[in-house]
């Protein structure tokens, strides 16, 4: 019996992948999608209907804002009973934003979403792209004896890995290997054979739902890094932020910060006017745990919401989401700690 041909969307929204030198400043920028075709011509060779569509303008990904998601997320809906899977050409810098935030835009998710780019563009001869792009199609294109998607979630292929998106960090601005997922394992690895790590892929608990798309996002969010010497003052100019609904507070280790009075006093004094604070380290690896330590259990007695092991991507574009969705602030504050799509 002949095998139903595939069809794969290429959503291409600029990046390193579709750039070339530009004569007069010598900086990157972005070409068009038919030259990005044009060497890739392997692409023929696929068997599957692909059909690609290209953002207007295209951006080097340091440009993105929430209205991009809700593009991108748009452009999936649109498309998504036509294609069996997405892959997104996208600029590695904030790739894993991007991956993190459409993860909690896109609920009911039963088709692959890979994000992809490149290190080097693709018209370069040592260029990552090309891998990338052509592995990312299988991967979108992939379903198993049943027709189902093998990897029916957000993720980010990149130098032969396949990651869950909202796991991932950009992490190395020089060598192909550009992401880590710290704390959570690759959802498949390319070598000779795609081998999925299945037992590691999030599945529908009941296939054949309708994809719904979360497009209220709120970012009255801050950042609080806190670093040996940080003033009251500091603390203080970030929580009066007009408007500020949450803080993502990056703290030391298990998540440790100051004891001194007057800190965990200011930290009070936000989560009284009813700010979320949460709490995830600034280390690459490993999780917060506000009962390690006396410096941890003082946030944790003040109301800080641990953000457990998330990366900071997740952290904030999770508390987007959230502040976005009709929920009071203890509801934010206690969805944070819940894994909503395999990102704690
Ligand atoms: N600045 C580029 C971008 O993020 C870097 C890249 O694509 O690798 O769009």
């Amino acid at each position: 019996m002949e095998k139903e041909k595939k069809n794969i969307l290429l959503i291409y929204t600029g990046g390193t992948i579709g750039m070339k030198v530009d004569q007069k400043t010598g900086a990157l920028v972005p070409f068009n999608f038919n030259q990005i075709v044009s060497e890739v011509p392997e692409l023929g060779k696929f068997g599957y209907d692909i059909d690609a569509i290209s953002f207007d303008p295209l951006i080097d990904s340091s440009d993105v804002q929430p209205g991009f998601w809700l593009k991108l997320a748009d452009a999936i809906e649109r498309n998504y009973e036509k294609y069996n899977g997405f892959v997104i050409l996208h600029g590695t810098d904030t790739m894993s934003y991007s991956a993190s935030a459409l993860s909690f835009m896109l609920d009911n998710l039963e088709k692959p979403v890979v994000f992809t780019g490149s290190q080097l563009p693709i018209g370069m001869l040592r260029t990552d792209g090309k891998e990338n792009l052509i592995s990312s199609i299988e991967i979108a294109a992939g379903t198993d004896e049943y027709g189902h998607a093998i990897v029916p979630e957000v993720c980010i292929y990149f130098d032969t890995m396949l990651y869950r998106g909202n796991r991932t960090t950009k992490y190395n601005a020089e060598y192909f290997r550009a992401f880590r997922s710290p704390n959570a394992p690759v959802l498949a690895q390319a070598g000779i054979h795609i081998k999925y790590n299945i037992e590691n892929i999030r599945y529908p608990h009941e296939w054949g739902k309708r994809l719904c798309v979360n497009r209220n996002l709120c970012t009255d969010v801050a950042v609080l890094k806190i670093f040996p010497g940080i003033s009251e003052k500091t603390i203080d100019a970030v929580m009066e932020t007009e408007n500020l609904k949450a803080v993502v507070m990056e703290t030391f280790g298990s998540g440790n910060a100051p004891t001194s009075e007057w800190f965990i006093s200011a930290i009070k004094r936000a989560i009284v006017r009813g700010i979320v604070v949460v709490n995830i380290t600034q280390c690459l690896e490993g999780s917060v745990d506000m009962g390690a330590y006396a410096t941890g259990v003082a946030l944790r007695d003040a109301g800080v919401v641990s953000g457990a092991d998330m990366t900071f991507e997740a952290s904030v574009t999770k508390l987007f989401y959230l502040l976005g969705q009709n929920i009071d602030r203890r509801g934010v504050a206690a969805m944070m700690g819940e894994s909503l799509k395999g990102e704690i």
